[in-house]
């Protein structure tokens, strides 16, 4: 028998693995297909490929207004795809855990097909593989979730866009969460004609209002059609060009064509195969696996990390949960799984990220004071031609502690990591504002945002280092 078995070789599944197999435990990592999971091959690395691509097209069309001449770009979705395979290829091979994941023994089982619980000890995969184990890590991760509505089986998900032979003319983006929100905008780009509809009132809804704002409204820019609130989903049917959403909203039905219908309305656990009963393993009422805060089932020996449990669903997140979980596993549940610093960040465009309360939530426990710098008035973004955007700091007007920091516009995603680093170090804002950040860059904005927060709570910032933008 052996001391642990890892379902999944996604981030979790991996993390998991190595750690149970560092502190000595006879581990086995099973996976249904490739290793590295829906990050690798279908989540973050070609979605960020995608993007890139889109991103590239944006900064061609940018080369006249510096008096480069070129043609309009032409894209050849085809070769992107080639490329988007070379890349996630290229990320698999190269991922030094695989080979730290084979230093440390442990037993990789790719392509064993779905894996499912014969009993609360024995795991059977479909390519006939039987192990045992004293634990077991459920690392399945998620899968898009599915609507009861008729026709739903006419739409698409993310995955199926890297399978289009083209790009299609027009596209409906069902969901304006992170994900619709990216799909939407990469294939905007690409040229096809995209209308993102959101059932709810505002497109990123996590995120803070202003934020949202701006990100529909820079879609609206660049020629999507964004309609928030549009209703419920009655059925899709098929049209001679491609697929109808009939929806109603206060009683009236309407509809909306597109070529192709891509849903991306929420996530769901991938536990279909499991057999999770035959171990008595409970779900929560979404059908995540329900865990404590030590990572564990409701059957003491089994532990489960990552997307599955429904918790933050990021590939750091997922990586501290199979950390978390496998010590846990192997030493006695006693770590508490968690960060208290979870920056969130997405590749649209523009892009959009934050760390810690929203201005909103901040406000209903902390008196707070918010120093906001908008794009348009920063050196470095001005020198780029990216204006669009604001960084907005939020901070406890107590402990001069930073509570929240909310970016959307160029470098969006990277800003935001030197807040969290901040807020994680408990750094006062007036602390930030003194560190002497490179002038100019796009970090430099959120010193720029410290240094206005630390002048409206009157605290001394000795070295005005972050006032060059305003003396620049
Ligand atoms: C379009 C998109 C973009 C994203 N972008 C980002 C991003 O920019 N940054 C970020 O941090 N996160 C991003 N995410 C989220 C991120 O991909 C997930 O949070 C992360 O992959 C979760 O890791 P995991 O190990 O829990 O699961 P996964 O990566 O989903 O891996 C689970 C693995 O388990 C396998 N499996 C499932 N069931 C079984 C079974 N019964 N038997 C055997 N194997 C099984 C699956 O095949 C899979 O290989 C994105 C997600 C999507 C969909």
């Amino acid at each position: 028998m052996l001391d642990v078995i890892v379902i999944g070789a996604g981030p979790a599944g991996v993390f998991a693995a190595l750690r149970a197999a560092d502190l000595g435990a006879k581990t086995a990592l099973i996976t249904r297909d490739e290793f590295g999971g829906m990050a690798a091959n279908d989540g973050p690395v070609p979605v960020r490929s995608l993007a890139h691509a889109a991103r590239l097209i944006r900064e061609a069309r940018q080369l006249g207004m510096y008096g480069i001449a070129v043609n309009e770009p032409v894209l050849d979705y085809p070769r992107l795809l080639e490329r988007v395979r070379t890349v996630v290829n290229d990320v698999r091979m190269h991922s030094a855990l695989r080979a730290q994941i084979d230093s440390l023994q442990v037993a990789v089982h790719e392509h064993a097909g779905i894996a499912s619980f014969v009993d609360s000890h024995t795991i059977e995969t479909e390519s006939g593989l039987r192990l045992q184990a004293k634990k077991i890590i459920i690392c399945s991760g998620g899968v898009s979730r599915r609507l009861s509505v008729p026709g739903f089986e006419l739409t698409a998900t993310h995955s199926d866009a890297w399978s289009l032979a083209s790009v299609p003319p027009s596209m409906l983006v069902i969901g304006g969460g992170a994900t619709g929100a990216q799909v939407a905008s990469i294939f905007n780009a690409f040229g096809a004609k995209v209308k993102l509809f959101e059932a709810g009132p505002r497109i990123l809804a996590t995120e803070d209002e202003d934020v949202s704002a701006v990100v529909a409204d820079s879609f609206r820019a660049a020629g999507m059609l964004v309609r928030e609130n549009f209703g419920k989903i009655e059925s899709f049917e098929k049209t001679s060009s491609g697929v109808c959403m009939i929806f109603s909203k206060d009683g009236v039905l309407n509809s909306v064509e597109a070529a192709l219908a891509v849903m991306a309305v929420g996530w769901a656990a991938d536990t279909a195969g499991l057999h999770l009963s035959a171990a008595g393993v409970e779900v929560d009422k979404r059908g995540f696996v329900r865990v404590d805060g030590y990572l564990q089932s409701s059957a003491p020996h089994i532990f489960a990390a990552g997307d599955v449990t429904g918790r933050m669903m990021l590939v750091p997140q997922a990586i501290q949960d199979g950390f978390v979980a496998a010590t846990n596993a192997v030493r006695g549940a006693k770590m508490i799984a968690g960060s208290p610093v979870n920056p969130i960040g997405s590749f649209t465009d523009p892009e959009y990220a934050h760390v810690g309360l929203t201005e909103k939530k901040a406000r209903e426990s902390h008196n707070v004071v918010t120093a906001v710098v908008r794009f348009d008035s920063a050196t470095r973004t001005i020198i780029d031609g990216r204006t669009t955007g604001f960084c907005k700091l939020i901070v406890d007007d107590a402990t001069f502690k930073i509570l929240g920091c909310h970016v959307v516009g160029e470098r969006a995603v990277d800003i935001t990591q030197v807040a969290a680093i901040a807020i994680a170090a408990g750094m006062r804002v007036d602390d930030l504002a003194q560190v002497p950040l490179s002038f100019p860059t796009y970090t430099a904005i959120l010193g720029r945002a410290a240094a206005s927060a630390a002048r409206q709570l009157n605290l001394k910032v000795t070295w005005q280092a972050n006032h060059v933008e305003d003396a620049a």
